[in-house]
């Protein structure tokens, strides 16, 4: 490993199943011809290299670009990043999801202006400890950026990985990840762990895809043992996905006689943190003590765990005094017109209610 030091997890290379150098080079050549042009790829910024990775979460590259340049444009450094309001952050967030990875972004961006000048730390032990980063972003951060001889290991790599090893137990957890752990720590363990590293994540993005991975087209061929034994669609084996658990909500479209409409902020922490909304609670809640009318047809929403129900209703007060009790998770309430509503960082269900509540005039 080289200056950056390296992920706990990094073993050595005895038992290595497959030639690391010449995977590697194969893998240097294949990248310097057919990796996509996307705006962070020669970025010599960490700080872009940085706020790129954390969008490619869960997220795919074409969703991502447009963010990328805006949230660039708003927050070009650090230091602005760490000055920003969080309104401002969620709002350039907005869409795409997992406000999580926004919101861990500005408290990193804060702890490197106290802790470290407001340069991005180069070891990797120093990324990790950051907020909202963890083994791959580090990872990532420290090949690319800085040049450290690290893996950078998401789905994609575990993936194409798995594949090569022809891995028949789960490659998330337990031997089959070390397994992973062992080559992708072997591959960036050489010259240009950056490219290596981009080139297993760009490999597993456009060529090694989970149902059809089009192996013909793929330098890593002469190495794969899943292609050698058979369809590799197969390795590695799928984890069985769990159902999202179902939650009911009524969803409060709250006037005051002025049309103004009753929002409310949650909690930093939890799902959608951070964000304003109509005011939801369980089915049998009530918020105001007034008669209400309903607003259409239930919504549904998925989330990664949830399968949100929602309910809308109208309801109208003739004070705009707020909600008749504490709801959670909800910390403050604000009384605003349709336009002000439009100035603040919603979710998308939030969206699909104004649409709902702009229908109703
Ligand atoms: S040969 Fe096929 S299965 Fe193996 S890494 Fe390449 S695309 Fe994936």
């Amino acid at each position: 490993m080289s200056d950056g030091g390296g992920p706990s997890t990094a073993v050595g290379r005895a038992a290595l199943p497959l030639d690391a150098p010449a995977l590697r080079a194969a893998l240097r050549g294949w990248y310097a011809v057919h990796r996509r042009a996307l705006p962070w790829r020669d970025a010599a910024d960490p700080y872009a290299i940085w706020v790129s990775e954390v969008m490619l979460q869960q997220t795919r590259a074409a969703t991502v670009e447009p963010y990328f340049r805006r949230w660039m444009a708003s927050f070009p450094t650090v230091a602005a990043l760490a000055a920003s309001h969080e309104d401002d952050v969620l709002s350039a967030w907005q869409g795409l999801g997992y406000y999580s990875r926004a919101r861990n972004l500005q408290r990193a961006a804060r702890t490197i202006v106290a802790d470290h000048g407001g340069v991005l730390p180069r070891a990797y032990d120093d990324l990790a400890a950051l907020p909202g980063i963890g083994p791959y972003t580090a990872g990532a951060i420290a090949s690319i950026a800085f040049g450290a001889r690290v893996p950078a290991i998401d789905g994609n790599v575990r993936r194409v990985v798995g594949r090569l090893l022809a891995a028949r137990t789960d490659v998330a957890r337990g031997a089959g990840a070390r397994a992973v752990e062992v080559v992708a720590a072997a591959l960036a363990d050489g010259d240009a762990p950056g490219d290596v590293n981009q080139a297993l994540m760009e490999l597993g993005a456009t060529v090694c895809a989970p149902r059809r991975p089009a192996c013909p087209r793929c330098p890593a061929a002469p190495w794969c043992a899943a292609r050698a034994v058979g369809d590799p669609a197969d390795f590695p084996p799928r984890r069985p996905r769990a159902r999202p658990r179902a939650v009911a909500a009524v969803a409060w479209l709250v006037t005051d006689p002025d049309g103004r409409m009753l929002v409310a902020r949650r909690a930093s922490d939890g799902l959608l943190g951070g964000l304003w909304e109509f005011p939801l609670t369980p089915p049998d809640a009530t918020l105001v003590d007034v008669d209400t009318l309903p607003a259409g047809p239930a919504l549904s929403h998925a989330f990664t765990h949830i399968a949100l129900t929602v309910t809308p209703v109208r309801a109208q007060v003739a004070v705009a005094v707020g909600p008749m009790r504490t709801v959670e998770p909800y910390v403050e309430w604000r009384w605003l017109n349709r336009k002000m509503i439009d100035g603040l960082p919603v979710s998308t269900l939030m969206r699909k209610l104004l649409g709902r509540f702009d229908a109703f005039g």
